[in-house]
């Protein structure tokens, strides 16, 4: 039976990468591709939908607000826009033009990212603090919550934080600095679930505005994410993300959003209009979450090991004994360690991971460790019988390289 993609005639590929953006996320459990289907056979007032998911979200995370984005990178670009524009319209409307706003977001040099595009395309300009002294091998400290004090000034908008296991300073006291200056923090949290309870595990450390990827862990659509956090925030960051194109007296702002904050108009299109999200995107984030929230991440994460052992299973002994199956540490998922034994005219780890994605089907791995000799894999993202077809792929590239090296 052909599916939609091979109808497209485009090839479909075997994720042993994880949930990348690039390799197009994970399959969408079927529970919420229904749901996802259903809510295109109708149609609904956005604000209202966006009002419940509010409610929703709220109670998943603990905050006082959230609401669904297009994605952690889209809820980064609303959050500061948020942080730029606070509640007033007109402010809304020049942006990214900042002229006679606050438009400095604070952000450890060491945390800096290509994410942070979606920052500086709000309009605030990033003034890096700090210096994390790794390469000269003499540096054993990261940033200061004091040099942050230090940076907060006029012109600060937000605090920028890239939420990490190994952030540092660490965002309490981050946010203790930032508040007594009366400075929102927004935390880049996109990748950093499970484990679940960092759903609001920023929130309690301090954080004003979590912005978190919905294609990821969550398994929600590839292009969704979940903003939550300060109420006025998360409503500010709606209003330039929905579509405004109607009389003020036509407007029935949600409940949940905005009971008693006082707006003296709106914007038609704010500069989170190119943010759109779709309704089926929001149910299905919505409905993603519910689950996430009811799994047991254990048993999910002991179902990819069962996947891994099934890969070392059906690769050749002599290549097996180079696997190592490392079990989740703290949510991380687990993955499969391969390394490569390096032979005079053998291939290297890198060679492996080229043979396996030009191969058909492509087979995508993690190649961050290839320096290292090593090609890890993960399971998540895998469908019935790819292991099969991974081990076998390994086998040959691996075997032809014996035989002729
Ligand atoms: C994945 C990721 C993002 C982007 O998330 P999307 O949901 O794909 O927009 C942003 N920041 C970090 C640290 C990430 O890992």
């Amino acid at each position: 039976m052909s599916n939609v993609y091979e109808r497209l005639g485009v090839a479909t590929i075997i994720n042993a990468k994880g949930t990348a953006t690039r390799v197009s996320g994970a399959p969408m459990p079927p529970e919420i591709a229904v749901a996802m289907q259903e809510a295109t056979q109708h149609c609904v007032d956005m604000a209202q939908l966006q009002g419940r998911a509010s409610e929703i979200i709220a109670e998943a995370t603990g905050a006082e607000a959230g609401m669904v984005t297009a994605g952690a990178s889209a809820g980064l670009l609303l959050g500061t826009a948020a942080c730029l524009a606070g509640l007033d319209p007109a402010r809304m409307n020049r942006l990214p033009d900042t002229t006679g706003m606050r438009d400095e977001a604070v952000v450890v040099r060491s945390q800096r990212n290509f994410y942070d595009h979606a920052v500086r395309a709000a309009g605030a300009r990033l003034v890096e603090v700090g210096l994390a002294d790794r390469f000269s091998g003499a540096g054993v400290r990261d940033a200061e919550a004091w040099e942050i004090d230090d940076a907060i000034g006029e012109r600060t908008a937000c605090v920028f934080y890239v939420a990490q296991p190994s952030s540092r300073p660490s965002l309490a006291a981050v946010a203790e600095v930032a508040h007594a200056k009366g400075v929102p923090v927004l935390v880049d949290a996109a990748s950093q679930l499970p484990p679940k309870q960092n759903l609001g595990r920023f929130l309690e450390e301090g954080a004003d505005l979590v912005s978190i990827s919905g294609g990821k862990a969550i398994l929600g659509p590839q292009g969704s994410g979940l903003l939550c956090g300060r109420r006025d925030l998360v409503a500010s960051a709606l209003l330039q993300n929905l579509d405004q194109d109607l009389f003020f007296g036509q407007w029935r702002p949600p409940h949940a959003l905005f009971a008693s904050l006082n707006l003296r108009g709106l914007p038609q299109h704010g500069i989170g209009r190119s943010c759109k999200v779709g309704k089926e995107q929001i149910v299905a984030l919505l409905i993603a979450l519910e689950l996430f929230v009811g799994e047991d991440i254990e048993k999910r994460n002991r179902r990819c090991v069962a996947r891994l052992e099934d890969i070392e299973a059906h690769l050749d002994p002599e290549i097996a004994r180079g696997v190592r199956i490392e079990e989740s540490t703290d949510g991380e998922e687990p993955r499969l360690v391969l390394e490569v034994e390096s032979r005079p005219q053998g291939p290297s780890a890198f060679d492996l991971v080229i043979a396996l994605q030009d191969g058909s089907p492509a087979v995508h791995v993690d190649p961050s460790f290839v320096d290292e000799g090593k090609v890890a894999m993960r399971a998540l993202c895998l469908k019935e019988g790819d292991t099969l077809v991974i081990a076998r792929r390994v086998n040959e590239v691996l075997a032809r390289a014996r035989f002729s090296g």
